[in-house]
């Protein structure tokens, strides 16, 4: 059976921690809170709750306070002049002004809390002026500080309150705040955890309000504590990171490495049990004190790294570590530091089965414990010793141990190291074949074994809870990544959906376009068809088939409207000759030449056709037989005046021309067309180049 320091079992902080180690806890991390809120360069803090120890345990104690004494000594050091002050700072010194006085206060917080406080009562009777407001609120948190050190709870809740109420009126928020997270601090001191989570969450709304970061960053600080003392591991990490974000914002080196040990601390804890992230938080705290050669600061990260490497059950590791710490501590003349490494070293050598060994250590740190009249830890080195001594077999000296640590451990009672003790007083009779006393040993361990069992469930409910909240903010980090992936997926959706639909809206406009146009050559292509399906090719000129129709159409409306309508037949003379001297392209251009010349001599509204190879028609609706005459006559001029030189040198064309009116006895445009034939022929045999007139 192991008497090694305890980290191997489960412990609930706030389960097996007695109100009075609990008090004494908080009241020393006070102190470091203090020293560090009043200095950014504060070295190493206390480890609330510690991580070698499971909290609660004598040994939890033991080592807060065994890692606030370098602390307060780095204090010391790192503040010389603080002796001189604290003279200056009596009754009989010279008068100060209320600036100089909490100046001076600030300065000597921490290191003499109760002559801070004098030089504050003594200060704030002075501070009424409006342009002292500011100065005067902040001496209200400076004193409530000090008092929180020096005064019981509810004297501090009552003056943070009345701080409070002032600093209300003063419409200065930045104070309120400060100040109840002081009356926050009191509260927890007090027990009144949830009073004192209410005014952590206030300090950190407002400062987070306010944008005032150091504001937030104590009381995030301060509410991580108070979350990982309540066993909310994952919210007090998440106040711890925070805080330590902000620090390092502001620049603060003293409270980066403060949060960064809380932080350290959590993950060492055994609800945790995350050592190697612990241990690589407190290397950096190493190299952070180291950095800021704070010696102290240096040996205590050995120790927790050397408690940490122990509760992963690395003992060479361990060992390595503990040895630097005790190396540093000799150094440094500090006996009690010393002696209680020396204690860890001897554990460390008993469980890796060096009793022997261990024997020298034990007996170093017990020659301290005993001349320093320190009862508590001599009890807990002699348990240590008598597990090594149980396993040498020296039964009797042994025994010796253990009555001393017994007694010690029954006033006040405690359960835990009792059943440890009992466990070995069993061991220790059995070997002496003592078995009537190893039985009632083995019978006490057995009561105190159930005693702590109940604990131990307490105890698995909180690990559960910290399990479960790490694991519900896991799953909660994990939903809102899901979320946003899956809103990334909508919005790419969305803009795919968008851009189908601007490639269907553009497709439609090109469909539409394709069947616009489709039509469009349709339509072009057909009235192209028709126009060519109308019109004469060579000469661009209604064909016959267009002619007729629309000779008929006017004919149609002649009759209708009672009005003459004539017609002309022209025919090229000798039109076969062009094409024998000439030849058949200037056949075809006489043609063309004849054809426009027409056409340019016409009114609108009168029709000229290509009706045979070189035969014209003209209708001339609204046109009697005189004007028909006439115009026969300006055709036929026409084109006999035309200039052929260009086409064939020596041309000469002209135009025979017959001329008919229609009368009301025609049936169809045939007869009026069959007449303008005949008077052609006529004009033909007369002479050709001429104009005739059909009788009616
Ligand atoms: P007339 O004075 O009696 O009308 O004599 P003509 O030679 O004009 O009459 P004829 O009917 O004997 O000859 C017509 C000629 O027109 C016959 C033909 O080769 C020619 N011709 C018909 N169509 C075309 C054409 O499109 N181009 C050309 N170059 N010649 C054509
Ligand atoms: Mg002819
Ligand atoms: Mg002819």
């Amino acid at each position: 059976m192991s008497h090694g320091r305890p980290g191997h079992r489960v412990r609930a902080f706030r389960a097996s921690t007695p109100p009075d180690v609990a008090r004494k806890r908080l009241w020393s991390g006070a102190r470091v809170r203090k020293l560090l809120r009043r200095r950014g360069s504060v070295p190493t803090p206390t480890p609330v709750p510690d991580a070698s120890s499971p909290p609660g345990s004598p040994d939890a104690r033991d080592a807060s306070v065994k890692r606030i004494l370098p602390c307060m000594l780095a204090m010391a050091l790192a503040a010389p002049g603080l002796a001189a002050q604290r003279g200056a700072s009596g009754a009989d010194a010279p008068p100060m002004d209320g600036r100089a006085l909490v100046d001076r206060a600030e300065r000597m917080q921490d290191m003499d809390d109760a002559g801070a406080l004098r030089l504050l009562d003594r200060a704030l009777p002075l501070l009424t002026a409006p342009a002292d407001r500011p100065l005067r609120m902040r001496a209200l948190g400076l004193r409530c500080w000090s008092l929180a050190s020096t005064a019981e709870a509810p004297a501090v809740v009552r003056a943070a309150e009345h701080g409070m109420a002032e600093a209300a009126r003063a419409g200065d928020a930045r104070a309120v705040a400060d100040l109840r997270v002081c009356r926050g601090y009191a509260s927890s001191e007090a027990g009144a955890l949830d009073a004192a989570a209410a005014d952590y969450d206030f300090g950190a709304a407002e400062g987070r309000r306010l944008g005032d970061a150091r504001l937030l960053a104590d009381a995030s600080v301060f509410r991580g504590e108070l979350r990982y003392y309540r066993g909310e591991m994952a919210g007090g990490l998440e106040d711890f990171k925070q805080a330590y974000g902000l620090y390092r914002r502001l620049g603060n080196a003293g409270r980066q490495r403060y949060t960064l040990i809380d932080i350290a601390n959590l993950y060492a804890d055994a609800r945790v049990a995350d050592y190697d992230r612990a241990i690589e938080y407190y290397r950096q705290v190493l190299e952070a004190n180291r950095a800021a050669g704070l010696g102290e600061g240096v040996s205590t990260a050995y120790y927790n790294l050397g408690s940490t490497y122990e509760s992963k059950g690395d003992l060479a590791g361990a060992l390595g570590y503990y040895r630097r710490a005790l190396e540093l501590e000799q150094r440094a003349g500090d006996a009690g530091e010393a002696a209680y490494t020396q204690r860890s070293i001897g554990i460390v050598l008993a469980k890796q089965g060096r009793p022997a060994q261990a024997l020298g250590w034990f007996g170093q740190a017990l020659a301290h414990f005993d001349r320093a009249g320190d009862a508590e830890r001599g009890a807990q080195a002699r348990l240590s010793r008598a597990v090594a001594l149980d396993k040498l077999g020296r039964w009797t000296e042994a025994l010796a141990d253990l009555e001393t640590a017994r007694a010690r451990f029954e006033k006040p009672r405690n359960a835990r190291f009792l059943e440890r003790v009992h466990a070995e007083r069993a061991l220790a009779f059995a070997g002496l074949g003592d078995w009537r006393h190893a039985f009632e040993a083995r019978t006490a361990q057995l009561d105190l074994q159930r005693e702590l069992a109940e604990r131990l469930k307490e105890e698995h409910t909180s690990r559960l809870r910290v399990q479960f909240d790490t694991e519900k903010k896991e799953a909660e980090n994990r939903a809102l990544l899901r979320e946003n992936r899956l809103r990334g997926q909508a919005l790419a959706d969305g803009a795919r959906i968008r851009a189908l639909q601007t490639a269907v809206i553009a497709l439609g406009f090109g469909i539409v376009a394709v069947l616009a146009w489709l039509v469009f050559k349709h339509v072009a292509a057909e009235r192209r068809m028709r126009t060519m399906a109308l019109t004469d090719e060579l000469t661009r000129l209604p064909n016959r088939r267009h002619l007729l129709a629309l000779a008929d159409e006017g004919l149609h409306d002649a009759r209708r409207q009672a009005a003459p309508f004539s017609v002309l037949a022209l025919d090229v003379d000798h039109f076969k000759r062009v094409n024998d001297e000439h030849g058949h392209d200037v056949g075809d251009e006489v043609l063309r030449r004849v054809a426009a010349a027409c056409r340019a001599a016409l009114r609108e509204g009168d029709h000229v056709g290509r009706t045979g190879g070189e035969e014209f028609v003209v209708v001339l609706p609204r046109t009697d037989a005189a004007r028909a005459l006439e115009v026969a006559e300006r055709l036929r001029g026409a084109v006999e005046g035309l200039d052929w030189d260009e086409v064939a040198p020596g041309l000469r064309v002209t135009l025979s021309v017959g001329v008919a009116e229609r009368t009301p006895a025609d049936a169809g445009f045939g007869e009026v067309s069959k007449r303008a034939d005949d008077s052609l022929y006529r004009a033909k045999a007369g002479g050709r180049n001429r104009v005739d007139l059909a009788g009616v």
